[in-house]
């Protein structure tokens, strides 16, 4: 068998690339793969919300701290230590959750090419 390392699919040991994904598979099963990154929140609040759809969408989300300022002795740990925060998920969900990731948000490139298609004018 072979598994391709994105989206974990199993294959045929014949089978070179990832049908869905286009990478080269592996000969080794898949295990201990480490989480991957699907958000960078530039605030903790969407970080959080983010993860929450992807929970109710059935994918196991964590969120993790991409940049703690280490509380100092005698500051208040509630303070605002923690100012972005990153979302992972396990690799066999990762292509699931960018496109969740995506949906709201078009990057620039797919609004680009929306506005070309629909060429609106909502001045
Ligand atoms: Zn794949």
């Amino acid at each position: 068998m072979s598994w391709c390392p994105e989206c974990l699919a199993e294959y045929e040991v014949e089978v070179g690339t990832c049908a869905d994904c286009g990478v080269l598979l592996s000969r080794t099963p898949p295990v201990n793969l480490p989480p991957v990154l699907v958000y960078h929140g530039t605030n903790a609040n969407d970080a959080q919300i983010l993860a929450a759809t992807l929970r109710g969408e059935g994918i196991e989300a964590f969120v993790g701290a991409s940049n703690i300022s280490l509380p100092q002795a005698g500051t208040n740990v509630n303070d605002n230590t923690v100012s972005e925060l990153d979302v992972y998920v396990s690799a066999s969900d990762a292509v699931a959750a960018r496109a969740i990731v995506l949906e709201p948000q078009l990057s620039d490139e797919e609004l680009t090419s929306a506005e070309l298609s629909t060429e609106e004018s909502e001045e």
